[in-house]
């Protein structure tokens, strides 16, 4: 007989595994949807859809734009105003559950972990990359993180900002990142093609030591309310969380995981064969997180979010069908003699 699923007791990666796909296939309906946009431009032909609001949510630099307009003019731009929304829900996540977007919500973090099951499948106990290496390494993302805070908050004033935002490159952004993909270079085929080989030797290669998004977020979870806590008297040194660990911490030795690269994921959690020894929970190991809690927090900070948005009209951009199409022929990226 099927056992009946018990949300109350579910571990965590059970959890996790149904908040991901319920992302993926939203990232994939919003994918598709605006793929379809494009199409109908691109041949010259004013769509007969909406473009999705969602896919603004891979336009960082651009929120991080219209994050410093906002501050300047306490206004929400209208060319994406659902990016900058997306990012702050982001944000918002992070500075409560440590980096548990990059584990519940980011399709880049789901295929990472797929990733990391075919290392694990290989090299068996899995391989941790030398110290000396990993720490160097792990500078590059603060590195890219660093050069786009300075460019955007230190380089460029009012005029260029609101410049930019307003620019046919910013409006269309999106096109050409899809576009980007569809009709990828051999170079840039190369380059992806590498990073998935390189992520199978190397355990979460790109979110550990190249994407400038994940060291905001890591940053911002140096503050974050919960964080895995250990009972260092109910812990039997067993080492499992150690073990299970994706980003290599040592748990069994820390009273608070305060680490930038801990996703909240709960794997430790999941793997104590103690039970009640590690949390995620606040200082003082108060008010523990269940699974099934943390899910809720994360889904109805974007659902409730992007509510709140569409409610307030702040969601949809101001950019009609027809303006794109100018945008799109302007850029010479329709196919019409
Ligand atoms: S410390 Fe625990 S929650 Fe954090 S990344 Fe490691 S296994 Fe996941
Ligand atoms: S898995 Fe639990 S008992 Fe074992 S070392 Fe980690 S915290 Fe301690």
């Amino acid at each position: 007989m099927l056992k009946k699923w018990n949300f109350s007791t579910a571990e965590f990666g059970s959890i996790r595994k149904i908040v991901q796909v319920i992302f993926l296939i939203t990232v994939i309906l919003i994918g598709y949807r605006f793929y379809t946009f494009t199409v109908q431009l691109e041949a010259g032909i004013i769509p007969d859809i909406d473009r999705p609001p969602g896919i603004e949510g891979f336009l960082p630099i651009s929120a991080l734009i219209s994050l410093k307009y906002y501050f300047q003019t306490g206004i929400i731009n209208d060319v994406h105003p659902s990016g900058l929304l997306i990012f702050l829900f982001i944000s918002a996540i992070s500075i409560l559950i440590k980096k548990s977007f990059c584990s519940y919500v980011c399709p880049i973090g789901f295929l990472s972990e797929i990733l990391t099951k075919i290392h694990l499948k290989i090299f068996k106990k899995g391989l941790r990359v030398n110290m000396f290496i990993d720490y160097p390494l792990r500078l590059i993302k603060y590195c890219l993180l660093v050069f786009f805070v300075y460019t955007i908050f230190f380089k460029m004033n009012g005029f260029a900002i609101k410049q930019f935002l307003y620019s046919s490159y910013n409006i269309i952004a999106d096109i050409k990142m899809l576009m980007f993909f569809t009709d990828i270079s051999m170079t840039a085929a190369i380059i992806i093609i590498s990073l998935i080989i390189l992520s199978v030797f190397i355990r979460n290669f790109w979110c550990r030591y190249l994407c400038p998004y994940g060291a905001f977020l890591g940053f911002l979870s140096f503050f974050s309310l919960f964080k895995i806590r250990r009972d260092e008297e109910a812990c039997v040194s067993c080492k499992k969380c150690d073990e299970v660990c994706p980003s290599s911490i040592n748990v069994s030795k820390s009273k608070n995981i305060i680490s930038d690269e801990c996703f909240a994921c709960g794997k430790c959690i999941d793997a104590c064969p103690s039970k009640g020894t590690l949390s995620l929970s606040l200082p003082g190991k108060k008010f523990r997180l269940k699974p099934v809690i943390v899910c809720i927090i994360v889904v109805f900070i974007f659902s409730g979010g992007s509510f709140l948005a569409r409610y307030t009209g702040n969601w949809q951009n101001n950019i009609s069908k027809k303006d794109y199409m100018n945008y799109m022929i302007e850029n010479g990226l329709v196919n019409i003699p």
